[in-house]
């Protein structure tokens, strides 16, 4: 498949300069339009972030400069590289343009070979970045969001959900008996099986606010928003025989012969008065007494 073409927003008062720019960049790029500030912080906002804004300064209406300062301040836009491209030609003008977040600063009338260059570099770089995110919020065996991303992911749950008044249900899962299955079968059929079940789990949850992560070593952990317990419930319940029903042989363990999944749940409605970590401590007490009653269950907290 090709790569898709790197996004960038051209936001300028003149049709003739968004003209000049669009032409010269149109044929490795894709180009959004923008004729005012505020259309451009519209689109900005509205869909993917753009890989880079090409920004003029004097604009009736909102300057270049506050587009630049809101672009920044905001999280979902605030990744978006920033070039000034502006007639504006004085030392403190380009400064100020630097210090407020800009990456680079080119002042018209511009060499089209030049713009392109760095053009160029400024993806190349945003790209880079962009990669190194991706993969500090993966777990590096099974490809799955890692604990960080569960701890990003928790934290902006738990602001909505008590903004909104709604339920916020964790599920912490633990593989039984996997120590046997290492011992037995080796630490590589271990990843394996590490891999399988964390796909498998991954798989079981929908919902675009759905996470499911690996915690660490055997365990895994399902943020689920929005969700009350018997809601909860269900996923966790799915959760578990989607495992069973991987039939993965685990003859050392007495009793069961397969490889299993005990899982603990709880929710809450979140409020000021209570913290994130006490909602995942509760899912893993539950965690305790699914072991406790036996393994390959879901247990729910109770206090
Ligand atoms: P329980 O049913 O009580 O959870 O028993 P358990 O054996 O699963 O629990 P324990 O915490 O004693 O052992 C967890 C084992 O998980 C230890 C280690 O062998 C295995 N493990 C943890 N991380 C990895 C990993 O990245 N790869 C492999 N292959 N095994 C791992
Ligand atoms: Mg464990
Ligand atoms: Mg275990």
């Amino acid at each position: 498949m090709e790569e898709a073409h790197p996004t960038i927003l051209i936001v300028d008062d003149q049709p003739a300069n968004i003209h000049l720019l669009a032409e010269a960049l149109a044929a490795d790029y894709e180009i959004v339009v923008a004729t005012s500030g505020q259309e451009a912080i519209e689109l900005a906002m509205a869909g993917d972030p753009p890989d880079l804004v090409l920004l003029d300064i004097l604009m009736p209406g909102m300057s270049g400069y506050e587009v630049c300062e809101r672009l920044k301040a905001d999280d979902w836009t605030k990744s978006a590289p920033i070039i000034f491209v502006t007639a504006k030609n004085r030392e403190e003008d380009e400064t100020h343009g630097l210090e407020i977040g800009a990456v680079d600063y080119i002042t018209k009338p511009f060499s089209m070979p030049i713009v392109r260059a760095r053009v160029r570099a400024h993806v190349e770089l945003k790209r880079h970045r962009d990669l190194l995110e991706t993969l500090s919020l993966r777990d590096g065996l099974t490809g799955i969001p890692n604990r960080r991303q569960f701890e990003q992911h928790l934290d902006r749950c738990w602001r909505l959900a008590s903004r909104e008044r709604l339920p916020l249900s964790l599920c912490f899962a633990d593989i039984d008996k996997f120590k046997l299955y290492n011992d037995r079968y080796g630490h590589l059929a271990g990843d394996d099986c590490l891999r399988s079940i964390a796909n498998t789990l991954h798989g079981c949850a929908n919902r675009p606010m759905d996470l499911v992560a690996r915690f660490g070593g055997e365990e895994f952990v399902a943020i689920l928003h929005g969700t009350d317990e018997d809601g909860a419930g269900i996923l966790a319940e799915r959760m578990r025989t989607a495992v069973e029903a991987l039939k993965i042989p685990n003859k050392s363990v007495s009793g069961g012969a397969m490889v299993t999944l005990s899982i603990g749940l709880a929710t809450v409605i979140p409020d000021e008065q209570t913290l994130a970590s006490e909602l995942a401590n509760r899912a893993d007490q539950a965690l305790y007494r699914a072991k406790d009653q036996g393994r390959n269950c879901v247990v729910r907290y109770v206090p």
